[in-house]
């Protein structure tokens, strides 16, 4: 076999921790990014998302840990490269421009080279995030839509290896976001660069990402593909903050739990235990066949249950509808695509899909 050189990571982040006034705020956090990836850094507000993008830009210092761009060390505790010097692109929410400088020029600003090298540079970018015809406009003659193409042009002029993104697209109304964020995902893959993009929001984070990090007071609680976080939370909150969720509670005895649904199999977990059985609206589904039949306990997903509606909302894409099991009194959200409005007080049959429950302790 012949030896193959494997690249090393665009940036690579090695266990940082960080304290303010004795208080962790960044715990063991590690993670790599190779070439023409886009990594989002996601989670609540307060969680550490920007102390960790500002200790890699090089404008804040971490307690330990280190960090890595294409190989090289760029700083750990005692060696430092200092910021304009590690090849690392900024894209921040409030990404001012030079309001006194012409499109060209700030797209131009960090820039080496002849003018005419300059120049090329310039029209190739701004062609690509279509404002050619901006080329001599002033910042406050663009919409902030085109602000924005703009700095993500200056953001990208000097081919930094790495981009940094913090809240890149909150200050946009959402009728451009989607665009914006859409076209600004294919120039990077272009570009190749390694993306680290922090957001507080799931969807955006879902769109953008090829690699989410969950992050939670300071530290990463789980890391991968959209689809394996949407789908296998680590636990009851990582659920959570993708969507709205459901949660059926019960104690475990002899494996099983107790739900408006009929028994559970919950395994592994010593009788008495509490759990959260946790399910999305969209799982949650009407039956409307069963009216007026009855429960058929053998059915494979699961006993039916009965329960009353409480209120339903149309929502354009899809119907919100809340229900009162009467089981427990509990009020559990179904989501029913397109419209579907039944008026309180009707009883239905509700069904679980079993198989996208999640079980964790409570
Ligand atoms: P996020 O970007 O995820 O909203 P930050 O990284 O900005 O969170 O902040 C994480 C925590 O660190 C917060 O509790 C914040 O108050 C605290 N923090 C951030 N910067 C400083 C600082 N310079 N001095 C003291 N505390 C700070
Ligand atoms: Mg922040």
């Amino acid at each position: 076999m012949p030896d193959r050189q494997i690249p090393p990571p665009r940036l690579e982040v090695h266990a940082l921790e960080r304290q303010f006034d004795g208080v962790p705020v960044l715990q063991d956090v590690s993670f790599a990014i190779p070439a023409g990836q886009v990594t989002c850094l996601l989670g609540p507000s307060g969680c550490g998302k920007s102390t960790t993008l500002r200790i890699v830009a090089g404008v804040d210092m971490q307690d330990r840990g280190k960090i890595f761009v294409d190989g090289n060390l760029v700083c750990d505790t005692v060696f430092r490269i200092p910021p304009e010097r590690r090849a690392i692109g900024l894209m921040f929410q409030d990404f001012a421009l030079f309001p006194h400088l012409s499109v060209a020029d700030n797209v131009a600003f960090g820039l080496s080279g002849t003018g005419a090298q300059k120049r090329a540079r310039v029209e190739t970018l701004l062609k690509r995030v279509h404002l050619s015809r901006h080329i001599d406009s002033f910042p406050h003659e663009l919409s902030g839509g085109e602000q924005q193409r703009v700095a993500l042009a200056r953001a990208l002029a000097p081919k930094p290896g790495v981009l940094l993104m913090d809240e890149p697209f909150s200050g946009l109304d959402e009728r451009l976001r989607d665009d914006i964020r859409d076209e600004t995902l294919a120039l990077l893959k272009e570009e190749g660069t390694a993306v680290l993009l922090v957001t507080h929001d799931p969807h955006e984070a879902m769109r953008m990402a090829d690699e989410i990090l969950l992050m939670r007071d300071g530290k990463i609680v789980q890391r991968g593909a959209p689809y394996n976080l949407y789908n296998a939370p680590v636990d009851r909150a990582a659920a959570a903050f993708f969507s709205d969720i459901n949660v059926l509670k019960g104690a475990v005895q002899g494996a099983l739990t107790k739900t408006p649904f009929g028994d559970f199999l919950t395994p592994g977990h010593p009788d008495g235990t509490q759990v959260d059985i946790v399910i999305r609206p969209q799982h949650l589904k009407i039956d409307f066949d069963r009216a007026g039949r009855g429960p058929n306990p053998t059915v494979q997903d699961g006993a039916p249950a009965r329960a009353i509606v409480e209120r339903a909302r149309f929502m354009g894409r899809e119907s919100l509808v809340e229900f009162r099991m009467e089981f427990d009194g509990q009020i559990l959200r179904t989501s029913v695509p397109n419209v579907f409005l039944p008026k309180p007080g009707t009883a239905m049959w509700l069904m679980i899909r079993r198989d996208r429950c999640f079980v964790f302790p409570s």
